[in-house]
């Protein structure tokens, strides 16, 4: 496999600060970032202790009245020239990203361009009053209000995909906002903090970088009144128990285990390089890439072998390199859960098609790994890898394949493959997930809700469902005689 070499900087921004009350703030600790295409530490930002987090909620608070009755339309104004900015800076953005992330530049560009457009999707979604009664006795109306503030946690593989959605819901719809990206990508999201002070009223927007710990501070605080969290199962968990104390809403959108269904009609050359993208692209670091494959006995060779002929296509290496098309796991801790499950792999007796070896390197590279014949219990098949290795499972018969795909705690997205979309769509709706795709993986859009079933998460993302999570129902009931 091709490994790429490290690509000269075209310099990258190395000072950050945290946004708190539209200004630029310190802290007395630090928080190192590594660069996982050499494993060393490449910039340094501040890390947000409590006293940062209560100046930001008090800010966030400040900031309510004023915003929360600005009309849609002003917000509207604002999220545009966000995303003005963030368009105007899309090549510094990248860099930096590709560097604390490890993606291709090409896809962090593409993730900075998405994140504009997805922000400005959302603010064509009208959110009404609803009138429930209106006779000669009552009006009953149904409006939506701002929460007040909202807290989002992001998560590493999308800093600013992931953070975007949640930021533009929760100001769209009248609430201010704390945002903390992960300790292990933190600058990004910092960053955009820095060039969108002067979008947003003061206090609209905080934005502060630092642990964990800053985090289960985020969902204890009774200044906080809604949490946007995106990451894993086990921290959703504890963000829910968390948020329980000040009954904070909480939408949790949380990890996958995407199974794709390729029945026994399709052609496996067509549809491997599409089956390959939506497992691998960010090396397989997407809550809703395809982590299972089960393919129909009739084409399981053949769509391993053009699976096969797919990985050699995609290079491995630093994300600076043009050539790059799979970039590094983004940290140490991931990269050694994803060699134990190769290791376990192996022990298992899973048969390697491609990959299965991990280059040395100071950087945090897995080769792209193909694996076929492997146990439905094994840890590849039932855990989220997050990681570029794709077990291909045969089945014999459509209901076995639909019951093996459902057998998990799981919930988040799948497929199902076929010559025939109105067939596969009667598969596709059986899956317990919160989206069933048809002879694609991985399309969203700002009006379709995103979310996981089962522990894949609570809530939606996107679409009118999505805005709505960050809006108490009020109910207005008028008797109209008088008092
Ligand atoms: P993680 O759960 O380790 O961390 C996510 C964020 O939570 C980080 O900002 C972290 O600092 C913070 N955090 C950690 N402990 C906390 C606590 N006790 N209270 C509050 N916040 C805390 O997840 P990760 O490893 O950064 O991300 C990978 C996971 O995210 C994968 O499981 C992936 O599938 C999932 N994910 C889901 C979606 C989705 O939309 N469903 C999208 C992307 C990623």
């Amino acid at each position: 496999m091709a490994h790429a070499q490290v690509a000269t900087s075209t310099g990258v921004q190395r000072s950050f600060s945290l946004t708190v009350d539209g200004e630029s703030v310190g802290a007395a600790q630090a928080l190192d970032v590594i660069n996982p295409a050499t494993g060393e530490i490449f910039a340094q930002c501040p890390a947000a202790g409590r006293a940062e987090l209560d100046r930001a909620v008090a800010a966030a608070r400040r900031a309510c009245a004023g915003w929360s009755a600005s009309s849609f339309e002003d917000r509207t104004q604002c999220i545009k020239r966000m995303a003005a900015v963030l368009r105007a800076n899309q090549d510094m953005l990248a860099e930096l990203l590709t560097r604390e992330q490890g993606k291709p530049v090409g896809q962090a560009r593409d993730e900075i361009g998405r994140a504009a457009g997805q922000s400005e999707g959302l603010t064509q979604i009208r959110i009404a009053a609803e009138i429930i009664t209106d006779d000669a006795e009552r009006r009953i109306e149904l409006r939506y209000v701002p929460l007040g503030v909202a807290g989002i946690i992001t998560p590493w593989n999308a800093p600013i995909n992931l953070a975007a959605g949640p930021l533009t819901s929760a100001l769209y719809t009248g609430n201010t906002v704390v945002l903390k990206p992960s300790p292990y990508t933190p600058l990004s999201t910092l960053k955009i903090g820095e060039l969108i002070r002067d979008v947003f009223p003061r206090g609209v927007v905080n934005v502060l970088a630092g642990g964990d710990a800053l985090g289960q501070w985020m969902t204890e605080h009774p200044g906080i009144d809604k949490i946007s969290f995106t990451g894993s199962v086990a921290t959703g968990k504890k963000v829910m128990a968390s948020a329980a104390g000040t009954l904070k809403r909480v939408t949790l959108e949380l990890g996958g285990n995407d199974a794709a269904i390729v029945l026994d009609d399709v052609d496996p050359k067509s549809v491997a390089p599409k089956l390959f993208f939506a497992g691998f692209v960010n090396s397989g670091q997407v809550c809703m890439a395809i982590k299972r494959i089960y393919a129909h006995e009739k084409i399981y060779d053949a769509l391993c072998a053009a699976l096969v002929e797919e990985a050699r296509k995609w290079p491995v290496g630093d994300g600076m390199n043009p050539a790059t098309r799979l970039g590094p796991i983004q940290n140490r801790m991931q990269y050694d859960r994803v060699v134990g499950i190769l290791e376990d792999t192996k022990r298992a007796g899973g048969r390697f098609l491609a990959g299965g070896d991990v280059p040395k390197s100071a950087g945090y590279f897995v080769n792209p790994t193909l694996v076929a014949d492997l146990d439905d219990k094994s840890r590849l098949v039932c855990e989220e890898q997050f990681g570029p290795i794709v077990p291909i499972l045969k089945f014999t018969d459509v209901e076995d394949a639909l019951r093996r795909a459902n057998d998990t705690r799981y919930g988040l997205s799948g497929s199902v493959w076929s010559r025939d979309p109105e067939r596969a769509a009667a598969i596709a709706a059986r899956l317990e997930v919160g989206t069933a795709w048809v002879n694609q993986h991985r399309t969203t859009a700002a009006n379709v809700p995103f979310g996981g079933a089962k522990e894949s998460g609570i809530g939606r993302v996107y679409s009118e469902l999505g805005l709505k999570e960050y809006m108490e129902p009020r109910v207005i009931s008028v008797l109209k005689t008088p008092a």
